[in-house]
C-alpha cells in the first residue's frame, strides 16, 4: 500500500470514529520523524510494515481513549518549533501563535533594534517566551508559572530549542517583584468556570491552565491591578483572551490605565482574541 492510500484509509477511520482527520499526519510525522513536506514527497512510495505498526500503536489509543494526539506523540508544533508537551501543560493553540506574531510586529514598530525586557506570565510549556526569545534575540525573556511541573517542561523546551529564557516559579505577579519590563505578555487561564468544555480538553489538559474564574476575567484583573510597578516608563501589555471579552478587556484597561491606548485585535478566525495596552509615550 502507498503512503497516500494508507493516509486516506486512516483519515476515513478517524472520521468514522468522530476524531480529527488531521491527527493522522501528525502521528505519521512523529513515527517517521519526517517533516510534512518530506512526508508528502513519499506519497507514491510503499509504506513499510514497521511504520504501519508504529503508527497503529499510537492511532489505536487516539481513536479509542479520549487523549489529545499531541500528548500521545509528546510534542506540538508552535511557531515552527517542536515543543514538548505532557499533561502538565496546555497544548499550544494556533491563536497563541498570533499573539507571538503581534508582539514581534509591535516590537519592530516601537522598539526596533533595542534590547528589551520581556515577561511571559503563566508560561505553561514556555511556547510564548521561548518563541519570542528565538525569534528576537534582543528580547531578554523572563517566564513564570505557578506549576513546578509545567516549568520543568518549559525549561526542557528552552534548552532543547536553544533559547535563553529565565524561569521563575510563583503565583501571578509574586515572583516578578523587583523586575521591570518593556513588554509584558500573558495568555492566562481564561475559560469561565462553568463553561462547557470539550471532554478531550477538560479531561486531559491541566484545568488550572484553563479556567479563569466565574467570568474568565479573574487573572486579567489580578495582573492589571498590580503590574504598574513592574513596567518601564514606556511599555506594552499583551494579552490573549476569550473571543467574547472585548468590552470587558477594554473596560479593565481603562480602569487601571486610564491614560493609555488599548486595542483589541482579531485572530485569523475573525474573533476578538488579543488586547494590547500601550503605557507611556508611544508615537503612532
Ligand atoms: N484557548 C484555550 C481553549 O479554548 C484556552 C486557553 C486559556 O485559557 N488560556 O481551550
Amino acid at each position: 500500500m502507498t503512503y497516500q492510500s494508507f493516509i486516506k484509509n486512516m483519515q476515513d477511520k478517524a472520521y468514522e470514529n468522530g476524531k480529527e482527520e488531521s491527527a493522522v499526519i501528525l502521528i505519521l510525522e512523529a513515527v517517521t520523524k519526517l517533516e510534512t513536506n518530506f512526508l508528502y514527497m513519499k506519497m507514491n512510495e510503499e509504506i513499510d510494515d514497521k511504520t504501519i505498526s508504529d503508527f497503529n500503536k499510537i492511532f489505536d489509543i487516539y481513536l479509542f481513549e479520549n487523549k489529545p494526539v499531541q500528548y500521545l506523540i509528546g510534542y506540538s508544533t508552535f511557531y515552527g518549533y517542536d515543543f514538548k508537551v505532557n499533561e502538565n501543560v496546555l497544548i499550544p493553540r494556533f491563536e497563541t501563535e498570533e499573539l507571538v506574531e503581534n508582539v514581534l510586529y509591535r516590537y519592530d514598530k516601537h522598539f526596533k533594534g533595542q534590547k528589551v525586557d520581556v515577561c511571559d506570565l503563566a508560561c505553561g510549556s514556555g511556547c510564548i517566551g521561548v518563541a519570542l526569545s528565538l525569534e528576537e534575540p534582543n528580547m531578554n525573556v523572563i517566564a513564570s508559572d505557578i506549576s513546578n511541573e509545567a516549568l520543568e517542561v518549559a525549561k526542557y523546551n528552552n534548552d532543547n530549542l536553544g533559547a535563553k529564557v529565565k524561569f521563575l516559579q510563583g503565583d501571578m505577579l509574586v515572583p516578578l517583584q523587583g523586575y521591570k519590563f518593556d513588554i509584558f505578555v500573558s495568555n492566562p487561564p481564561y475559560i469561565p468556570n462553568d463553561e462547557l468544555v470539550d471532554p478531550l480538553v477538560k479531561d486531559n489538559e491541566p484545568n488550572i491552565a484553563l479556567f479563569g474564574g466565574s467570568d474568565g476575567m479573574k487573572f486579567y484583573d489580578i495582573i492589571l491591578k498590580g503590574v504598574k510597578p513592574l513596567l518601564k516608563e514606556k511599555a506594552i501589555i499583551a494579552f490573549e483572551h476569550g473571543y467574547d471579552k472585548k468590552e470587558e478587556m477594554l473596560a479593565l484597561a481603562k480602569k487601571y490605565f486610564p491614560n493609555s491606548k488599548a486595542e483589541v485585535l482579531k485572530d485569523l478566525e475573525g474573533k476578538d482574541r488579543m488586547t494590547f495596552i500601550y503605557v507611556g509615550d508611544f508615537k503612532w
